[in-house]
């Protein structure tokens, strides 16, 4: 039985935490590969490194270097910390290389961001050898985890991979080792590093079950696991026990912070199961993400809801009959990378879904399609989307008929839906000062609710 298991920064954010989540690591039975993110906030500093320029660098590295340091101390000492030292000096001469390093090169902000990661790993190795157990931190590099894609926008090579990953990482784990490996990025072709975007660690360890072949991926955080609704917004929300890929994905993807959304896929495609715990209270069962049947009995698992979003209406005569229109507008969007959370289209509209914040950069970059083509362009801010999640939506006659007289009742306008793109979820618009009132329709009437 191999079991992968990924901890968040807040898990290896100072030494109460490691300390925790080593003795989680160490009650683990069988073989087990760890991933990690950079201890909390470390991240979040190297890329302001990297958007300015420090004028006192060596000042800012000092402190750096001395969180680590101090963590270390608490953490272990004698010789153990010694051998650490000397781990971490290497460690710190590869941070220093990589922020003086050619800021014109594409890849330097990954070189850059991508160093919290070696020193996490480093410090949770060296809390396990001190505990008696055999235990290496392996950067990616080390680990043979290979990226492929733009800058700061990486996507693991799978194939390549798992090739890395049986040479390197598999035999340790026959020799009794426990692995501690980098989360966040892989290496490119150029054997540079390239990051999985932010909050990538998850997704890493994915990638890193996906490789090896694992029976089990846990992904361990500061919540107890994924919740039929946002407890801010209702008070008896509950933990879901268990729900299937397609939930999670959509879940992950729309609302809930629990997870990176793009954690599910590489998972998926092996059947290996995952589960969502708490570090902090490791004895709460978490929720788990399988190949779940479909229940019979709920028509929704969650209702989650993205707010602060905006539809860009565009009119322009037929343009249903022109595709090529269309394509050019999404065109220029896509320039931008400004996330389209649904399309919707009519004979002469094409309605897009952004976040507030994106509208100025939007607008701009539609002003610049050429022709007189486009009529005109409406703008209706402070929308937000309900994303309605469940396995029975699409089989069950009239679900939806069920979902929107919900909405009626609270007297919502539906601006905008998109039905059937997933066959796990129901999504749509309404204004944002409706957003509570039509989650707490929902989750009151629909969620746990036995027929
Ligand atoms: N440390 C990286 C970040 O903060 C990756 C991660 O935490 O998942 O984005
Ligand atoms: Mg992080």
């Amino acid at each position: 039985m191999i079991t992968v298991m990924k901890f968040g920064g807040t898990s290896v954010g100072s030494a109460e935490a490691l300390k925790r989540v080593a003795n989680i690591v160490a009650n683990k039975e069988g073989e087990k590969v760890v991933v990690v993110s950079a201890m909390s906030g470390i991240t979040n500093f190297l890329v302001s490194v990297v958007d300015n320029p420090m004028t006192d660098l060596d000042g800012i590295l000092d402190q750096f270097a001395e969180k680590h340091l101090s963590t270390a101390a608490q953490l272990f000492e004698g010789e153990t910390l010694e051998e650490f030292r000397t781990e971490f000096e290497a460690r710190m001469t590869g941070l220093r290389a990589a922020i003086d390093a050619d800021r014109d090169d594409p890849f330097y902000g990954d070189a850059v961001v991508s160093q919290g990661e070696r020193f996490s790993s480093l410090l949770l190795a060296y809390v396990l050898r001190s505990m008696g157990h055999r235990s290496v931190a392996l950067t990616s590099e080390d680990a043979g985890i290979v990226a492929v894609g733009q800058p700061l926008s990486g996507s693991a090579d799978l194939l390549n991979t798992a090739t890395g990953m049986t040479m390197k990482v598999k035999p340790l784990l026959s020799m009794g080792v426990i692995p501690i490996i980098t989360g966040f990025y892989g290496v490119n072709a150029q054997k540079k590093p390239l990051t999985f975007g932010r909050g990538g660690s998850d997704y890493s360890a994915a990638v890193v079950a996906n490789a090896i072949d694992a029976d089990m991926l846990e992904i361990w955080t500061d919540v107890d696991g994924f919740m039929s609704a946002d407890p801010r917004i209702i008070p008896d929300a509950v933990k879901i026990d268990e729900m299937n890929f397609g939930e999670a994905a959509e879940l992950a993807y729309f609302g809930a912070k629990v997870l990176h959304p793009r954690t599910i896929e590489p998972v998926r495609l092996k059947h290996i199961p995952l589960k969502v715990k708490n570090s902090f209270r490791p004895d709460e069962p978490g929720t788990l993400i399988h190949h779940l049947r479909k229940s019979k009995n709920e028509l929704l698992r969650s209702v989650a809801a993205k707010t602060d979003l905006s539809i860009i209406t565009i009119s322009s005569a037929e343009i249903a009959y022109r595709p090529a229109m269309v394509a050019r507008i999404i065109e220029k969007i896509a320039e931008i990378n400004v996330i389209i959370y649904s399309i919707s289209t009519s004979l002469s509209t094409v309605a897009f879904l952004v976040h507030n914040n994106d509208v100025k950069m939007t607008l701009r970059q539609l002003n610049g399609l050429s022709g007189g083509d486009i009529e005109r362009i409406d703008v209706k801010n402070n929308v937000a989307l309900i994303c309605a999640v469940g396995d029975n939506l699409l089989d069950k006659c009239g679900v939806s008929g069920d979902i929107f007289s919900a909405v009626k009742e609270a007297e919502a306008n539906v601006e905008m839906i998109s039905e059937g793109a997933s066959d796990v979820s129901l999504n749509f618009v309404v204004p944002m000062n409706k957003v509570v009132e039509v989650v707490k329709i929902l989750h009151d009437k629909y969620i746990g609710v036995i027929e």
